[in-house]
Order: structure tokens, then sequence, then C-alpha cells
């Protein structure tokens, strides 16, 4: 196992972290046994750091993984879990009510590194209303928490101004070679990276969609000197990328397990040939003409006058592509909709037509004849059904957790 170490505070990282928001199941709850000797596995091979989330797995997450990593493990491994801040959070003791739960959840006294979860621009300025600065002060010093981050989906300039909103010691960016522009993306990652922060990478994989390989893309890849399959080219090119401290990957198959802990033996920063890197990039453009909406997240577009978070609805539209039509709902769902984000709807139907999107795309895209399309793709009876299904069991589960939590503060 290769490690690499948090600028900040020369902590060292395992290049491979294990995401535990994918863990494997059986009759609809996490197959304790199997996901236990998994993670242990990995741990024994040298993976140090542990991704968790409140949310993960209706909340089964956490206490599975208290339970997991008896035995010693929890010593052996630096413990991320995330504070879901959404709607239920209105003041600063609902911050330390849900750390308690979370500490007690992970049968530990100290989460090593703790992120704000999915945070956007304007869930921050709420929750600095509400104290998080002090909150994340406190916790450090207290010894609850050892290094503060954020995780993040939403657009660049949010991203940077997020980075210098407090000293934290990290960030969690989605990047992989499709989302070079989309996102944090690449100006995000050196950005991060510039202003000393750590980061972990999430979703290397699109999803686990990079790791299939249709025709048009293997006949690239076929092209290389070395025979690789289409997940560690996609593994490998995030780690080419010295900015980057550490990938997680969402693991539940002990043959995936496996194939990642050997490349992670191996891929050392900026150890990809030019060959090699051209071989993606020639990849990423066949992927974009297989896509329906050829748009690359460069966000020129952007800001929408109505409120249309443009990239976002073809990023869900063009998900399709890898033939599983749920996952382009689900993007639409926490992209578009965002039903518990502070910033509300982005929804292609907002459209007015007016057409000043069109005049700064690169790509000449017929921005207003897709999103017509998107809006026709995804704004039914399902997502109105998905988010008022949603709202309830979070709302409910925050609800519960925050009274637990409280009941625990001193
Ligand atoms: S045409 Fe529609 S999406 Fe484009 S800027 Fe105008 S309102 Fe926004
Ligand atoms: S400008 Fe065009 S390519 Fe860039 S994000 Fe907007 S629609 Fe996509």
């Amino acid at each position: 196992m290769l490690y690499r170490a948090l600028p900040k505070t020369g902590d060292r990282l395992s290049i491979l972290g294990f995401g535990a928001m994918r863990l494997p199941q059986k009759k609809g709850r996490i197959d304790e046994p199997r996901a236990t000797a998994q993670i242990r596995m990995a741990i024994d091979r040298g993976i140090n750091y542990i991704d968790a989330a409140m949310p993960y797995h209706a909340g089964a997450c956490e206490p599975f993984l208290g339970r997991a990593l008896s035995d010693g493990y929890r010593e052996k491994v630096r413990l991320a879990t995330k504070l879901p801040h959404w709607d239920v959070v209105a003041s600063r003791a609902d911050m330390d009510a849900l750390l308690r739960v979370q500490l007690q959840n992970l049968n530990t006294d100290r989460i090593d590194y703790y992120l704000l979860h999915q945070l956007g621009l304007p869930d921050w300025l709420r929750l600095e209303r509400l104290g998080i600065v002090d909150f994340l002060n406190c916790a450090k010093a207290d010894g609850l928490i050892g290094n503060a981050g954020f995780s993040f989906h939403a657009s660049y300039d949010e991203f940077a101004a997020l980075v210098d909103a407090y000293d934290w010691e990290f960030c969690q960016i989605q990047y992989n070679y499709l989302d070079e522009q989309h996102q944090a993306g690449t100006r995000g990652l050196r950005y991060a990276a510039s202003r000393g922060l750590g980061v972990i990478v999430m979703e290397p994989l699109r999803g686990g969609n990079l790791a299939k390989m249709p025709p048009e893309i293997k006949a690239f890849f076929d092209e290389a000197e070395q025979r690789r399959s289409a997940a560690e080219w996609s593994l490998r090119w995030i780690w080419n990328h010295p900015e980057v401290t550490c990938v997680l990957s969402g693991m539940n198959d002990e043959a995936h397990i496996e194939e990642n802990l050997k490349i992670a033996d191996e891929a050392q920063p900026d150890s990809l040939t030019p060959t090699e890197l051209e071989i993606i990039s020639c990849v990423v453009t066949a992927y974009r003409k297989l896509m329906k909406v050829g748009c690359t997240g460069c966000r020129y577009c952007m800001p929408c006058p109505a409120g249309v978070a443009i990239p976002e609805c073809f990023d869900a539209y063009n998900a399709q592509l890898w033939g599983n039509k749920i996952e382009g709902l689900f993007r639409y769902l926490f992209m578009v909709a965002r039903p518990l984000r502070d910033c509300g709807d982005a929804y292609a139907s907002r459209c007015t037509q007016c057409g000043e999107c069109e005049k700064k795309c690169p790509q000449h895209i017929e921005i207003r004849a897709h999103l017509k399309d998107v809006a026709a793709r995804f704004e039914g009876l399902k997502l109105r059904l998905l988010i008022r299904l949603m709202r309830l069991i979070m709302g409910f589960k925050r609800r519960k957790n925050l009274k637990r939590g409280r009941a625990l503060l001193p």
C-alpha cells in the first residue's frame, strides 16, 4: 500500500480508502459478517482510512462500523464521518447533539476526519450564522474530532469560496477523468492543494460506471501496451495527480477489493506516460460522443438567470449512457431537485427560453431544446414521490437522532 501525507498535518493516509456507502447486503440489510471480513482484510492489507456518513445504509452504516472495528481495528484506522447539517440542524446545540450520537454510533471517543456533508455555499452561510466555526473549533479543542473538512458536489466558484471560508485540513470531492471540468474539477483539486488541504476523492468510477467498458471505449484501451481493466485505468488516472491524498472506493466485492489493493501498491503520482494520458483523453472524447448531450461541464453557460443548474441537468440526462435508468433520476434528485439543501431546486423546467446560455456555450449545444427533454424525462410523478419519501424518512431519522443526542449532552 502506498501512502500520501496530508499537507497541514503530515498524517499519512493510504492512497486507497474504504468507502462504507455500498457495503455488501443480504435481505436489504448490511451483510455484517461479510462486510466485517472485507473491512478487516482491507485494514490488514494497509488501508487506514474508512469513510462513513450518518445517512449511509439508511442510518445503519455508523453503528455497523462501531462493531466491525472492534477487536483492535479501530486503533489501526483513521475514521471519517459527516455532519448531516441539513434542514433539522437549527442551532449550535443541534450540531453538538449529532456529533455525540455519531461518537456513540461509531463506538469511539474521537472522529479523526469530520466532514460537513455535501456542503454548498448557502449551507455554509446558514451554518456560520448558527455557530459552525465555534462548533468545529471546540470539537477539535476537546479532542472529539481530529481534522475538519467538507464534502462537496456543487460548482467550482462555490468550492473556492468554501476552501477559503475556514481553516480546513481536508476536503472531499467527486473526481474522475469524466469530471475534470465538472463540480470542483481539476481547478478545484489544484486550488485546494495550493491552500494546503488534503484532498479525498469520491466517485472515482462514477458509481461504478467507469468500470464498464462499452465497445467504443474498449477499442482505445486495447491500443495500450499495458493490459488494464477499465477500473484500473480510472484509478491510476486519479492517483497520477500528486494533489490527491486518498481515493475512496465503495467496495463490496472481494475480487474488486483485491484488484484495488494491488493497484494501490503501485500507483505513484506522475507515473502515467504521455501515450497513456493520450489514450484517456481519447476515451473522454469518445464518451462525450456517446452521451445524449455533449456537455463538458465547463459552466460557461452559468449562472442561469432563471436558476437552472444546466450542467447538472445534462449530467443526470447523460447517465442513461450506462443503461441504468434509475441512476439518472437519482442524480437529478440530488443535484437538481436538492430537496434537503438550503439552495432550493434548479429544475430544467425553470428555463424561460431567454437564450443567454447558448451564446456562451463553447460546444454550441442547443441548451433550450435539450432542457425540455430533460424536464420531460425526469420531472414526473416518480421524482415527486421520491422527494416526498426522502423528506419524510430523513426528517424523521434526523429528528430521532437529535432527540437522542440532546439526551447525551452534558
Ligand atoms: S435559456 Fe433557459 S437555461 Fe438558458 S439562460 Fe435562459 S433561462 Fe437559463
Ligand atoms: S457551457 Fe455548454 S458545455 Fe459548458 S456546461 Fe454549459 S452546456 Fe455544458
